[in-house]
């Protein structure tokens, strides 16, 4: 795992060649409290007009490497402001140093005393390697320090770099896996991928690769990945995680991730351009195997996560399900297929099932689906991952205090509510069912399309019959960049935000 290390520095000196370049991150130049530093900068910007409001790099004996990058955040005041703007201001001077050569720059953060920025400078770390991250192919075809040249990144912050790391590591595994391409990252090359990620770690992997123990066990998974069963090298794969921290625990998670390695719609198949970037349908076992690689690295005491991914290709072929079949779940409700295309609900329901079975001592247990579920989650919040909960996550302020904590690490959600007309949506028509699984058009065309999909999995996995607490995390439209499912880079969401909440 190659990625700029933070380092504690606790003050810089120019001629230490430790470092070739220093990137500040300010307000404004008023706002740079060092006086060598706000001096160079000022004078910088006597001639030149763009630096008070852009990044640039002014050359300067001042700076180690004579390189100080200057990115300015822009206002930081206003009530819409928050803490992205230290994230876009590191992104770009983390273009700029790549291209500059850089290889070892320091870090100043300068944020205000606004609670909004307490992890300002955490944020602008965690930006530069989002920025600096490259595809797991490219680093395979090509030379990985050659197309990742920054090595580690001086934090003259007073940040705890362990923990720092620790968080990068994470959200390296779930950009790796989110971002590749469906056949490097195919059901059982993602499971290789969390063993050896988590290999030698206090995180225990369990893999299930038997179809026949799939088919049996997990019911509604299995018909999604029905079309590639003859297709060895695309069978689906159930991943169990593990982890248990010393002391008395605190807080246990459960945490189903949806992989769907890759997303024809099965029979009802996308069409119209619809299908580039269903590769990046396992974003949700991505953000959970992230989440377990954090754990791993960290060792916090006080947690257990227990977290199972559903890896899944839904193809296409004679042996695909079709609308209309009505499948058992591993829960014993009768489920009829309202469109091929809502998979990722049927991997979950079953997942989640056997975490109920595994959480049945656990009286504080908190369950969470962490998905690429429904286009409607990105028309209705845009870039933002959508929280749905219910009754006794509400009650407890689950979503609001993840949204909270994503506030802060620039990983940011929105709360939805969980209503009757969710579950009127998904009701049987017949005898012959007890649930309808989705409606025929797309999410993004339908009321409540990301809301109601949740009244599916409570009903469908059995949670229903539990006393627990449970949040649906739609990331639709927040885990990529831009929104771009082809292209944009993988955001990692939502690691920050559950590490905001649970380990910091
Ligand atoms: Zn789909």
């Amino acid at each position: 795992m190659a990625f700029a290390k933070a380092v504690n520095v606790s003050q810089f000196n120019s001629s230490d060649n430790t470092w070739d370049a220093i990137v500040v991150i300010a307000a404004s130049i008023d706002a740079i409290e060092d006086d060598t530093l706000r001096a160079a900068v000022s004078s910088a910007a006597q001639v030149d007009g763009r630096i008070a409001s852009s990044c640039n790099l002014i050359i300067t004996e001042a700076a180690p490497g004579k390189r100080l990058i200057y990115s300015p955040t822009g206002a930081l005041t206003r009530y819409f402001d928050d803490v992205r703007r230290f994230h876009d201001a590191a992104q770009h001077a983390t273009n700029l140093i790549i291209d500059a050569g850089v290889v070892s720059p320091l870090l100043m953060v300068y944020a205000d005393s606004d609670e909004r920025y307490s992890k300002a400078a955490e944020v602008a770390f965690l930006a530069i390697n989002q920025t600096a991250w490259q595809p797991l192919e490219a680093r395979e075809s090509l030379v990985e320090d050659e197309i990742e040249p920054l090595t580690q990144i001086g934090m003259l912050n007073d940040v705890d770099c362990h923990w720092l790391n620790a968080a990068e590591a994470g959200c390296r595994v779930a950009r790796d896996i989110c971002g590749t391409n469906p056949e490097r990252m195919a059901p059982p090359l993602l499971a290789d991928y969390c063993v050896e990620a988590l290999s030698g770690s206090s995180v225990k992997v369990e893999v299930v690769s038997s179809q026949e123990q799939l088919k049996s066990e997990y019911p509604l998974l299995f018909s999604v990945a029905r079309a590639s069963e003859q297709v060895a090298r695309h069978n689906a794969r159930v991943i169990t995680m593990t982890y248990e921290g010393k002391g008395e625990i605190k807080h246990t998670l459960y945490l189903a991730g949806k992989g769907v390695t890759f997303d024809t719609g099965g029979a009802d198949l996308k069409t119209d351009g619809h299908m580039a970037g269903m590769s990046r349908d396992k974003g949700g076992a991505a953000a959970v195997a992230g989440f377990m690689k954090m754990l791993a690295d960290l060792q916090p005491e006080g947690i257990k996560v227990v977290a199972e991914i559903g890896a899944v290709r839904n193809s296409i072929g004679s042996e695909a399900f079709v609308s209309d079949e009505i499948i058992t779940s591993r829960a014993g409700v009768r489920v009829r297929i309202g469109n091929t295309d809502a998979e990722g609900r049927l991997v979950l329901s079953d997942v989640m099932t056997h975490l109920l079975e595994l959480a049945e001592n656990d009286a504080n247990a908190e369950f969470f689906s962490v998905a690429t579920l429904t286009g409607h989650a990105a028309r209705a919040v845009g870039p933002y991952t959508a929280l749905v909960e219910n009754g006794k996550a509400r009650s407890q302020n689950s979503a609001h205090m993840l949204s909270a904590a994503g506030d802060l690490w620039a990983d940011p959600a929105e709360v939805s509510r969980s209503r009757r007309e969710d579950f009127d949506f998904v009701k049987p028509r017949t005898k012959a069912d007890d649930i309808l699984s989705s409606n025929n058009a797309a999410s993004a065309v339908t009321a409540r399309g990301h809301q109601f999909p949740m009244a599916f999995l409570v009903l469908a996995s059995g949670l229903d019959k539990h006393d627990v607490a449970y949040t649906h995390v739609d990331i639709a439209g927040s885990g990529v960049e831009s929104g771009d499912w082809q292209h944009g880079k993988p955001t990692a969401a939502p690691v920050m935000m559950l590490a905001g909440r649970y380990l910091n």
